[in-house]
């Protein structure tokens, strides 16, 4: 893989803590990311917000759905902020690009140039989503990925892959080695919302859902090895 684009979701920057950064997850974050830069990899993320808050969640504090996807897309800046932080610390040069203007905090989303900073071997840090309320950071990760032209969108989450059922509540759920859009988007796997998938599937962009939280397994995914599980743009058999 040449470009990638990395979703990371709030809930790994929260490590072990109740809310908010984890010290030492940020730290651990931003090493694994300097390391895969280091090998020429061109690399831009896209950096969820549930850490701190979801539009939904706010629902129940009298805050109005519109209201709350503003603070979770604004969670999503403070994210950003926090890793490009800990990259330029680990000596690798960054920039935050958000889907909504903050003059004078980041600068704001463009297709050309993002391309452009990427091209100067700088991190991407895709920040406030899709810029609209009703919408997830995965949704805007699936959008970007299309939008540079990734060779594949890696979604790093807490668990190990795509299961047939919440492997939480489910000990007995099947984990899938690999996927095709019809079978992702068929059997409604909760995995990514369905929009996502849907411009995944349309674009043919190949995604990777994997357990960011276990140390070195970003690593293992960009070699090649079969970690996590696939979703491919064809009907691809299970040997
Ligand atoms: N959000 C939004 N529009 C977007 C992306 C995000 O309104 O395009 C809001 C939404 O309230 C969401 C919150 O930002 O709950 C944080 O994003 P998300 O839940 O996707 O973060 P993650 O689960 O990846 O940490």
């Amino acid at each position: 893989m040449r470009r990638v684009l990395l979703k990371l979701s709030g809930e790994i920057l929260r490590g072990r803590q109740e809310a908010g950064l984890d010290p030492d997850m940020l730290g651990r974050v931003a090493g694994e990311l300097r390391d895969a830069t280091a090998k020429g990899l061109q690399l831009a993320l896209v950096v969820g917000g549930g850490n701190f808050f979801r539009g939904v969640s706010g629902e129940a504090l009298g805050i109005d759905r519109i209201s709350g996807d503003q603070i979770g897309m604004l969670s999503t800046v403070a994210n950003g902020l926090a890793i490009r932080a800990l990259l330029e610390r680990n000596g690798v040069s960054a920039e935050v690009l958000s889907a909504i203007p903050i003059p004078g905090v980041v600068e704001l989303f463009e297709a050309r140039r993002a391309l452009n900073t990427l091209s100067a071997g700088r991190v991407l840090i895709f920040v406030a989503g899709t810029g609209n309320p009703y919408f997830t950071t995965d949704t805007a990760a699936a959008l970007r990925a299309v939008q540079i032209g990734a060779d594949a969108l890696l979604k790093g989450t807490k668990v190990d892959g795509i299961y047939s059922e919440d492997p939480v509540s489910h000990p007995e759920a099947e984990r899938f080695d690999r996927l095709s859009f019809d079978e992702l988007i068929e059997r409604q796997l909760q995995v990514m919302d369905l929009s996502a998938a849907a411009i995944c599937a349309k674009a043919g962009m190949p995604m990777v859902v994997f357990n960011m939280q276990r140390a070195g397994t970003l690593a293992r995914v960009l070699s090649g090895e079969k970690v996590g599980t696939y979703v491919g743009p064809l009907q691809l058999s299970k040997e």
